[in-house]
């Protein structure tokens, strides 16, 4: 049995009562927790991570969550990345949020069934500038947790910021995240990328569940050849060395960013991602 005076590494080990007191409670993730509210089951919570902006993230997190709804699947999209929260524009959805009670806010819902909560979802003009500190922008995306009617889902998806910064430390220590993706893009600083991605991972204790590189190859429309055009792609050997699944390959298709930009990404069967979406019926 455990000796209840000793200090824990994990709460499934710990066989203090309370972590109050306890010197781990700092260090660990357990301590951070926050429940889900009344109105909200969620299954699985998956993160969606990269290393910086512009790599194709939110196209990543959409393309997920549109062929888990197609599979019949209850699919929700936090979009944490308060550096551009994409997500709301994608969808053709503009709020401003609905409120059950002066608690609990209403996700907004897409064409195609996802429900949708945004930073510009509940401000009243989403193209004013968010200055506000990474604690208090932290708290409002807990808040997309604590205080959203998410229902039941079978999935909801986080679409974190970019980096290592405050908001995907928050929803790490905050949420119950089952795993996560990385999106790359074939470039030179993608290995280092990589690492502190699983690093981090690793650190809050949460499995990476593969990675997915962003702009892999261009198909030519006359002869269909594939046109690598950032260069020879080198994820399939980092992803070995790393020990994770590489969970798609996305081409260029000016499709994507057409759909997005005119709110349709509803419409959007990316295939591309299908080895992702066979990890995450695994988990
Ligand atoms: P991030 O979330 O990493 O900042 P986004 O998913 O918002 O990046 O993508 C940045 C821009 O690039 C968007 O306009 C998006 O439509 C476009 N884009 C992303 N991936 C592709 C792709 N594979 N083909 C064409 N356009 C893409």
């Amino acid at each position: 049995m455990a000796d209840k005076d000793q200090t824990c590494s994990s709460a499934s080990t710990c066989g203090r009562e309370s972590c109050e007191g306890c010197p781990s409670k700092s260090g660990g993730t357990q301590s951070f927790r926050v429940e889900q509210n009344a109105y909200s089951n969620i299954k699985h919570v998956i993160g969606v991570v990269s290393g910086k902006g512009g790599v194709g993230k939110s196209l990543v997190t959409a393309s997920l969550a549109n062929a888990l709804a197609a599979s019949g699947a209850n699919v929700g999209i936090l979009d944490a990345d308060v550096t551009g929260p994409s997500i709301p524009k994608m969808y053709g959805l503009t709020g401003p949020a609905g409120a059950l009670d002066e608690n609990s806010i209403l996700p907004e819902i897409t064409s195609n069934g996802i429900k949708v909560m945004s930073l510009n979802l509940i401000m009243p003009d989403p193209e004013q500038a968010v200055i506000w500190r990474g604690p208090i922008i932290a708290g409002v995306v807990k808040q997309f947790w604590t205080d959203v009617v998410w229902g039941e889902l079978d999935y909801l998806l986080v679409d974190m910021p970019p980096g290592t910064g405050d908001v995907p430390l928050t929803v790490f220590q905050s949420l119950p995240v089952d795993g996560v993706f990385i999106v790359t893009s074939p470039q030179d600083l993608v290995r280092m990328i990589v690492a502190k991605a699983v690093n981090m991972a690793k650190m809050m204790d949460i499995p990476v569940l593969g990675v997915i590189e962003n702009y892999s190859y261009l198909t030519c429309p006359d002869c269909g050849r594939k046109i690598e055009v950032f260069g020879k792609s080198r994820i399939g050997e980092i992803a070995k060395e790393f020990g994770v699944a590489l969970a798609g390959q996305i081409p260029i298709d000016p499709a994507y960013s057409e759909k997005s930009d005119a709110g349709l990404f509803a419409e959007v069967d990316n295939v591309s991602i299908a080895p992702a979406l066979d990890l995450l019926r695994g988990i």
